[in-house]
């Protein structure tokens, strides 16, 4: 057995030996489609030359030197391609190691610009039931999914409170139009700032597509021009986790513009670096940062590896590919495919309830009754199963099982990388 503590310590995994464009080899040297980049982060393919040369080259100039002292080149450049242009007014970055890193910063900044403009009384957050935004003690805080958050319950901090996330498949009333629906949890969101007291909100968290935790689950029109509008109204800030459905995974570089709207905070992973290196950020409004220059001039927050050269270098180059490539182009021409495929194959399927998704990030919502939407007994482990009948037909996908609160299916996401073909 294997002295490695793996997400299962009954059963060791196979050893992935080798990566090449969107294929992973293994022991048996069998190709395996990598049709969810991971949990939708090898959004280039393995081993792309480019990004291999640029770690490489970086190694031999600096592979770290402490931010305290130093910034360097590569994260100085990411910063410039990621924010030198102020998307949706977003004009500086902060680079960490992971998404629940980013969310961990993005919760600590949020908090401390209010006691940067003088409204300490700012402690409360609100984010949505079905969320997902890490493991670390803070992002599982704000995260909604009941059952990461179950064994460590007594440890989660008060601070924050959880209203329904957008999830038509099946929130939305028979009777309710998709407006009214959003109406619905617009209101159900003002009357949680209303609850809370709203000059005690320091901001609404969400993810702009839910990821891992419903499976691809895109807002209906309105939805967040709506929650911006509450945030603005009460002061609020508004912070977007785009760990997953971010850089180009949706379609666009960042999702939320589709939603005609932009945060005050957007956390970044995944697709930020590709898997080539872990890093993950958050990128800021320049009126954020703005509150920090006029009051104590330094966010209160850091990591040793912040910023790491290595990591910035990686990711530079990713985003480098995906620009001079015109991936983009890519991720909304397959993943228009990607939706025709699977309604063709599955739509009348009897056990899917649900497929949704945008760009090259698609779930398939698995049901034991189509009809009634009842899940499958989370006993089965269906997750587990077609994690393993995928992979014997040389597929890796990212399934989910449902969770706890028996609140949604189980499913199964596809996030291949950007570089994918028709053929593929
Ligand atoms: N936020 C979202 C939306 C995620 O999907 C994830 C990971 O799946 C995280 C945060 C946490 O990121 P990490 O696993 O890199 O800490």
């Amino acid at each position: 057995m294997s002295h490695l503590i793996h997400r299962s310590l009954r059963q060791d995994p196979p050893l992935a030996l080798r990566g090449e464009g969107i294929h992973l080899y293994g022991e048996d040297g069998r190709a395996i489609i990598d049709g969810s980049g991971g949990a939708a982060v090898a959004c280039l393919g393995h081993g792309h030359p480019r990004v291999v040369a640029a770690i490489k080259a970086q190694l031999d100039s600096l592979a770290y030197a402490h931010t305290a002292l130093f910034s360097c080149e590569s994260a100085e450049r990411l910063a410039d391609v990621l924010v030198g242009h102020a998307p949706g007014g977003l004009t500086h970055a902060w680079f960490c190691s992971s998404g629940s890193e980013g969310n961990e910063a993005a919760i600590k900044l949020a908090r401390q610009y209010f006691l940067e403009i003088g409204e300490p009384q700012r402690t409360r957050f609100i984010a949505r039931r079905q969320s997902y935004h890490g493991n670390t003690l803070g992002a599982l805080s704000a995260g909604g999914n009941a059952m990461r958050r179950a064994p460590y319950a007594p440890l989660l901090s008060p601070a924050f409170s959880h209203v329904s996330p957008c999830y038509p498949y099946r929130d939305r009333r028979d009777d309710e139009s998709d407006a009214q629906y959003v109406a619905r949890l617009l209101a159900e969101l003002e009357a949680e700032f209303q609850r809370l007291g709203p000059d005690t909100v320091i901001a609404f968290m969400a993810e702009t597509v839910v990821g891992a935790t419903l499976g691809c689950a895109t807002a209906l029109p309105g939805y967040f021009e709506g929650v911006r509008a509450i945030c603005d109204r009460h002061g609020a800030l508004l912070i977007l986790d785009e760990v997953m459905s971010g850089m180009g995974r949706c379609g666009t570089l960042h999702a939320w513009e589709q939603e005609g709207i932009s945060p005050d905070i957007q956390i970044v992973a995944k697709g930020l670096g590709g898997g080539y290196q872990p890093i993950g950020g958050i990128l800021v409004h320049g009126r954020v940062i703005e509150g920090f220059r006029r009051g104590s001039g330094a966010f209160m927050h850091g990591h040793t590896y912040q910023a790491h050269p290595i990591a910035c270098a990686a990711a530079l180059a990713v985003q480098q590919v995906i620009a001079e490539e015109r991936l983009l182009d890519n991720v909304r021409a397959m993943g228009a495919l990607l939706e025709q495929r699977l309604v063709e194959r599955f739509g009348n399927h009897r056990h899917v309830g649900d497929i949704r998704g945008r760009g090259l990030f698609w779930a398939v919502e698995l049901v034991r009754d189509r009809a009634t939407k009842q899940v499958f007994d989370p006993a089965l482990k269906l997750n587990e199963r077609v994690k393993r009948e995928a992979h014997d037909r040389g597929l890796a996908c990212y399934p989910m099982g449902g969770t706890i609160d028996g609140r949604q299916g189980d499913h199964a996401i596809l996030a291949p990388p950007y570089i994918v073909t028709a053929a593929q």
